[in-house]
């Protein structure tokens, strides 16, 4: 069989934006580079596609032992099939240059049902999209379909001794869906693969479509065209209406002259555009720094994990745990202490966190500490009272950390979900390993550097 052209996710990125097909297949060199967190939320979705086989025990994985091996991963299929093997893991197919890898198949009389796993709590149209793909590869390959599902977590289940697996999971049948979407699927293939065999970049001009539903690889190339700042620079503005603005050619400047604009965006635009950090001394006196007086402030940060897969008894998939925490005080002479828990002893964290709060005033960034009295420092941005051009689009700790010149450690963890992914790994670890004193202290680095960019940021606030 010749070579395939397009994979899944080659695919998926064709029907987002054609250039984005063509420069990740002719240029991948311009790629921008993929950030930690990105890389974290696909290593939580293999783990849960592993977990999900289960509803279909004793299948036999088939899948590639290397993206490379594509062909052996067709011929083991097939043979797998041919041998009367029942369930099948990551099934190789291949029709029309496209190949895809099936989560899991299964023999249903002569026919058999498909299944793709998602580690989201809900399904989106871009899930559908990537099940109408798979079906159609696999019709085209010859293989008699049954029916074609999604498979996705459901967060309502609660763990009760031990994991229940089709309650943890939601089957949800979307064969007549996939089946209404063969002529799109069969044109974009078309249109994909009439693309890539030209000799020219596709012409396709920037905009929402960059963004969503994923970030594109190669904003950095592409934007680096677009007139420098822009709406799309903009926090806190939904992504549709910088596109309407975008295309009514509104600069920044003529969005701060534009009666009826949002003060908090007027705020946003102006500092983006004169290129100097925006503070309202008014809110922040009024509403922060009046209510703490009397009272020693405490600045904290926690170490949360959300795990897919229950963990405790009694909790749900994605359920909250808090497993670590640094505190510093605003004197800055008593040294930061940081406390990281084994999951178990969760409830020492809140109850930590609870005594803290009943003795001194909690001041947190991006982080909600639920009934527990706090002042997140992120309500100044969220309420239009401080934002730095640096953060440019987010609001997040890592635009925070650019905005005060806070440096990545290197090497190290910087990022909210990486460090729930790198404490998930940690947990597992037998104690006292290398490994494990080593993973512990990169934690305890991500800790204290993360709760010292909420004290800079809070003395920067009173410095302004
Ligand atoms: S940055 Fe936008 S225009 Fe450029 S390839 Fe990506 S999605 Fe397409």
């Amino acid at each position: 069989m010749e070579k395939h052209i397009l994979s899944k996710s080659s695919y998926i990125k064709g029907v987002q934006c054609q250039k984005q097909l063509y420069l990740s297949k002719h240029h991948s060199k311009l790629r921008d580079a993929m950030p930690p967190e990105r890389l974290a939320i696909f290593q939580r979705g293999s783990s849960v596609g592993i977990l999900a086989q289960q509803l279909f025990p004793d299948g036999t994985n088939v899948g590639p032992k290397h993206p490379s091996q594509y062909r052996k991963a067709l011929e083991v299929t097939q043979n797998a099939m041919n041998a009367g093997t029942t369930v099948l893991y990551e099934a190789a197919f291949q029709a029309h240059k496209t190949l895809i890898l099936l989560d899991i198949l299964v023999k249903n009389g002569d026919q058999w049902d498909a299944y793709e796993v998602k580690s989201s709590k809900s399904l989106s149209e871009t899930y559908y999209q990537d099940a109408a793909l798979q079906y159609y590869v696999l019709i085209n390959a010859g293989i008699k379909i049954r029916s074609f599902s999604l498979i996705h977590v459901n967060t309502d289940y609660s763990l009760q001794h031990t994991l229940n697996l089709s309650e943890l999971f939601i089957i949800t049948d979307v064969t007549s869906h996939v089946e209404s979407k063969m002529e799109e699927v069969k044109n974009q293939i078309e249109n994909s693969i009439f693309h890539l065999a030209q000799d020219q970049i596709p012409e396709q001009s920037v905009g929402k479509h960059c963004f969503s539903p994923y970030d594109c690889d190669f904003t950095g190339y592409c934007w680096s065209s677009v007139q420098k700042p822009n709406v799309f620079d903009l926090p806190l503005v939904q992504l549709e209406t910088k596109e309407a603005w975008f295309q009514q050619n509104f600069d920044l400047k003529k969005l701060i002259q534009e009666p009826g604009i949002d003060e908090t965006i007027r705020h946003h635009a102006h500092a983006i555009t004169h290129r100097k950090p925006f503070l309202s001394r008014n809110v922040i006196d009024t509403n922060f720094l009046d209510h703490l007086q009397n009272s020693k402030l405490l600045f904290l940060k926690l170490l949360i994990l959300h795990p897919a897969i229950p963990i405790l008894q009694g909790s749900k998939p994605y359920q909250e745990h808090w497993v670590g925490l640094a505190i510093q005080s605003l004197e800055g002479n008593e040294p930061i202490e940081i406390i990281i828990s084994n999951i178990e002893n969760h409830n020492e964290i809140k109850e930590k966190v609870h005594q803290l709060a009943s003795e001194n005033t909690l001041i947190t960034y991006a982080q909600s500490l639920g009934e527990i009295p706090h002042f997140d420092l992120q309500s100044c941005i969220l309420k239009g009272s401080y934002y730095h051009p640096r953060m440019g689009s987010e609001v997040n700790e890592s635009a925070l950390a650019k905005a005060i010149g806070f440096k990545p450690e290197w090497n190290g963890i910087n990022h909210p979900k990486v460090a729930a992914q790198k404490t998930e790994q940690w947990l597992q670890m037998s104690p006292e390993t290398e490994d494990y004193l080593n993973l512990k202290s990169k934690l305890e680095s991500y800790l204290t550097r993360e709760v010292q960019l909420i004290s800079t940021f809070y003395k920067t606030l009173l410095e302004s």
